[in-house]
């Protein structure tokens, strides 16, 4: 026997004899003992629940084999890292263990007696924390290994751990939650996914899908121009965020009811607030083709009697699913007759928004967020800028530049004499307000204000 393979035994022999608690973090591969089963089973006795949040290292966007040299210190980078966020962001006493599945699939077990709302089946601060974690991985890959950091994603996807009954309860309900969280991951088709389906019709039958708003501000005025509406299933659900809730209901065809119960949404709040700016509606290319959806939205907007289909932009997103592009300029034909405008999101994102943009014609081009974040900072992206801002204008479209965060991605849209912006910089989007609780953007309005003034001079 090697001096090493000794010493790793006598590492395994006295890991054996540590207690659980010391070995909640990655345990080695024991075949006799599971340290995050006993951990779990402690928990039971007190108030709350367990959650398995499932961190998967996702290459689908390589489309080639990752090079076998580069997974240990990809593995060793993400069970670091996670140790580390986990222990940051989550209360010590919610952080049952973390474990590792495959060189993939990496899990959080978490404890939390949070209340779960609108029949969610998580609570939201775990699923917020549980965000924070992936993105926290995302970023130490990221700057780990910085020539990958294009097509290496972190995904993060959580699920209860329901409790079963003896003999093998809670090593089955783990496994359990493990099957599905792994089958959301991977988009397969489960008894779990097909309950989560029908959770996904119940939610859509009792209408328990919200809209919140973000402002799109004048950059000349410091007003506010129009609203984007942006969708949001059950708080602390798995469906609360839009990515989950739209890439969910593409999978299970559930995608245009959807939408079209948020527009009905969106309009009834847009009306009860008496809204009279502008107001951007998200809409998938598919939902837009829809044979009904014209006098879907008719029909919602004759409850509506202030508002009227020119106060409406619809903003294309998911255009890559759509490939007739002159099928779609007909129905924006018939949209149009009746007032309606159009916005292509993700401008400068890549080529095939120019392709769009040029065919379509659009009454507005949103500037993507990846053009504007350091536009101050990389040359390249002022003059990617620039060269979107002259086609807007040769083809007389508007113009918002989203994604601002920073004080100095407002100076160069203001040095630039862009009509308009939106980004956490100007306000995160919120519940829809009236006009007498705006009071939190004077502020911002004067700020705008002595910016542009600054940047002028
Ligand atoms: P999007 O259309 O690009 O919407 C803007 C997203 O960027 C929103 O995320 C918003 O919160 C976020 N955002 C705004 N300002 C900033 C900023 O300064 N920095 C950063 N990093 N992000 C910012 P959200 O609400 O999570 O929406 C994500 C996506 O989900 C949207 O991207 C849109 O494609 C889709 N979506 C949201 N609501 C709907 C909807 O009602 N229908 C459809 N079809 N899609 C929707
Ligand atoms: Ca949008």
């Amino acid at each position: 026997m090697s001096v090493q393979t000794l010493i790793e035994k006598l590492q395994l022999g006295f890991k054996l004899l540590m207690p659980d608690r010391a070995l909640k973090f990655f345990p080695p591969d024991f075949t006799f003992r599971r340290p995050e089963i006993a951990l779990l089973k402690k928990r039971a006795s007190r108030d709350g629940d367990g959650y398995l949040a499932l961190f998967r290292l996702d290459f689908s966007m390589l489309h080639q084999e990752v090079p076998n040299e580069i997974w240990d210190e990809l593995q060793n980078g993400c069970r670091r890292q996670m140790k580390i966020s986990a222990g940051d962001r989550l209360p010590e006493d919610s952080l049952i263990a973390l474990r590792q599945y495959s060189r993939t699939d990496y899990a959080l077990l978490a404890w939390s007696q949070d209340k779960k709302e609108h029949g969610a089946i998580v609570p939201f601060e775990l699923r917020c924390s549980a965000d924070i974690i992936r993105s926290d991985v995302e970023i130490a890959l990221a700057s780990l290994f910085p020539a990958w950091r294009h097509c290496l994603k972190v995904t993060v996807h959580c699920v209860p751990v329901e409790s079963l009954a003896e003999p093998r309860g809670t090593e089955q309900a783990l496994e359990n939650a493990y099957q599905l969280a792994l089958a959301l991951a991977t988009r397969q088709w489960t008894t779990q996914t097909e309950a989560m389906r029908k959770q996904l019709e119940r939610f859509l039958d009792e209408g328990a899908v919200s809209v919140l708003s973000q402002p799109i501000m004048n950059l000349s005025t410091g007003d506010i121009y129009g609203w984007e509406i942006l969708a949001r299933g059950p708080e602390g659900s798995y469906f609360h965020m839009p990515d989950e809730l739209f890439r969910f209901a593409t999978q299970t065809r559930l995608l245009s009811r959807l939408e079209f119960m948020i527009v009905k949404r969106a309009l009834e709040e847009i009306a009860s607030r008496r809204i009279r700016e502008p107001v951007f509606l998200n809409v998938t290319a598919v939902t837009l083709s829809h044979p009904l959806f014209l006098q879907h939205v008719l029909q919602c907007l004759e409850h509506h009697p202030l508002l009227s289909p020119k106060q409406i932009y619809f903003e294309i997103t998911e255009r890559h699913e759509v490939a007739d592009l002159e099928a779609m300029a007909g129905i924006l034909r018939e949209f149009r007759k009746y007032g309606f405008r159009f916005a292509v999101d993700d401008a400068g994102a890549g080529y095939s928004s120019l392709q769009w943009i040029s065919e379509l014609v659009p009454e507005l081009i949103k500037i993507d967020r990846s053009v504007i974040q350091q536009v101050d900072r990389v040359a390249i992206k002022e003059s990617l800028l620039r060269a979107l801002l002259t086609a807007a204008r040769e083809m007389k479209c508007e113009v918002v530049a989203e994604g601002v965060e920073r004080e100095e991605e407002a100076d160069v849209l203001f040095r630039l004499d862009v009509a308009m912006g939106q980004g956490f910089y100007f306000a995160r989007p919120n519940v829809l307000l009236h006009e007498h609780e705006r009071e939190i953007f004077r502020e911002m309005k004067e700020k705008i204000q002595l910016r542009r003034g600054q940047v002028a001079s």
